[in-house]
């Protein structure tokens, strides 16, 4: 334990697990994050608080839960109150920092009530009209805001490379297009106008020309995270640095009739890896379930401090393998009214209104219920009448 350690927290926009050859997937797109992950507590079925990243990145620097902090929706389908309630948000991880001495600095654009609590709170050096500003450049930014702090550090770095339509990956496709094909496998009339839109934008238009996009994302974001924990270890930072490196949420690619975006409560969207190296503690893979509201909890248990945050520390489960919790519950970040809760074994998502606002259809039904340990794919709705998840969902 440590009284005041260095705290680096990367969040990688849109993050797959099951693209990383370190959880089996075919290609290397992981190289250095492998070599970060030894030593590291490793978290394969880490789930976010909703599949959206307004109301993740508020959980992730809060340790609250959306019906605490009540952030649901993800701009522009933030409601003014929601906005509102940010700026009333009972604990802030920056804030808290800050006041304990800390240096404080986020390379992000989201702005807003996400600024809170940060010395410095930048989207880049220069005025700019990108979509997202290009992985080195925030990680050049965040290595040169460090190196000048006489402090202890909190860096927030969001990299938003993996985030469609990719626009700072030179990778420019086959050429193919198989957009008939997808466009007549969907059914509802919104979503292939959506989804159409949405391969125009990326001028790709085959599913594996935007795999192999995003797979090439996740090279560049792994050669930056890389280059900063090798200048943290040079700098010999790096021993008393908490290390995390996580998705905010996870994205569809060809699941479950959603193209190319982060809509609905199926495990493609809400799932993202993330990994932990908390300074004296060996960590080791985990399969257990985590959620991101655990990694404020985890922090302040490291430093020593007790605070009323909804999440649950990890620092039990990294040193003893011991179980910290057997659910997770998450918010629909585009639908009107979705809800969902996920054990081991079951899922259940109770639609309300599940109007999609990105793409203008719904992915969700009323009550739908999937058996994960005889369906992990989410196929089938099996939802029979009101299940004890249902009764816990309200
Ligand atoms: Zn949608």
């Amino acid at each position: 334990m440590a009284e005041n350690p260095n705290i680096a927290i990367v969040v990688i926009d849109s993050f797959r697990p099951d693209h990383l050859s370190m959880f089996g997937y075919k290609k290397e797109t992981d190289a250095n994050l492998k070599r970060i992950a030894k030593g590291s507590a490793v978290f394969t079925r880490q789930f976010s608080v909703a599949n959206g990243t307004a109301p993740a990145v508020t959980t992730i620097l809060s340790g609250l839960l959306p019906t605490t902090h009540r952030v649901y929706h993800q701009f522009p389908y933030t409601k003014p109150e929601e906005y509102e309630a940010a700026e009333k948000i009972a604990f802030w991880l920056p804030s808290f920092l800050k006041e304990k001495g800390y240096e404080t600095m986020c390379f992000d654009w989201l702005g807003e009530w996400f600024a809170r609590g940060f010395d410095t709170y930048k989207e880049s050096e220069k005025e700019t009209d990108l979509l997202f500003v290009p992985t080195k450049e925030t990680m050049d930014m965040a290595i040169s805001t460090i190196k000048s702090s006489r402090k202890p550090f909190f860096a927030f770095m969001h990299l938003w490379d993996t985030h469609f339509p990719f626009p700072n990956t030179p990778y420019v496709g086959s050429g193919k297009d198989e957009s008939a094909k997808i466009l007549a496998s969907i059914k509802d009339e919104k979503q292939r106008t959506y989804v159409r839109g949405r391969m125009d934008k990326a001028k790709l238009y085959t599913v594996q020309d935007v795999v192999n996009k995003y797979d090439e994302t996740l090279r560049i974001i792994d050669r930056e995270v890389g280059r900063l924990y090798d200048f943290l270890k040079k700098e010999r930072l790096l021993d008393n640095t908490i290390f995390a490196v996580l998705g905010d949420h996870g994205d569809v690619i060809n699941e479950h009739g959603i193209y190319f975006a982060n809509c609905g409560m199926f495990d493609e969207a809400i799932r993202a890896p993330m990994m932990m190296k908390l300074p004296g503690i060996d960590g080791k893979i985990t399969n257990e379930m985590v959620q991101n509201v655990d990694i404020v909890p985890t922090i302040l248990d490291f430093m020593g401090e007790r605070k009323k945050v909804d999440g649950k520390s990890l620092i039990p489960l990294i040193k003893t393998g011991k179980k910290v919790r057997s659910e997770v519950t998450l918010v629909d970040a585009f639908a009107s009214d979705v809800k969902c809760i996920r054990t081991e074994t079951k899922k259940l998502i109770f639609a309300k209104d599940g109007f999609c606002n990105m793409c203008k259809s719904s992915h969700h039904h009323g009550y739908e219920e999937y058996d994960l340990s005889k369906d992990p794919n989410e196929s089938k709705n099996v939802f029979s009448g009101e299940s004890e998840l249902s009764r816990f969902l309200k």
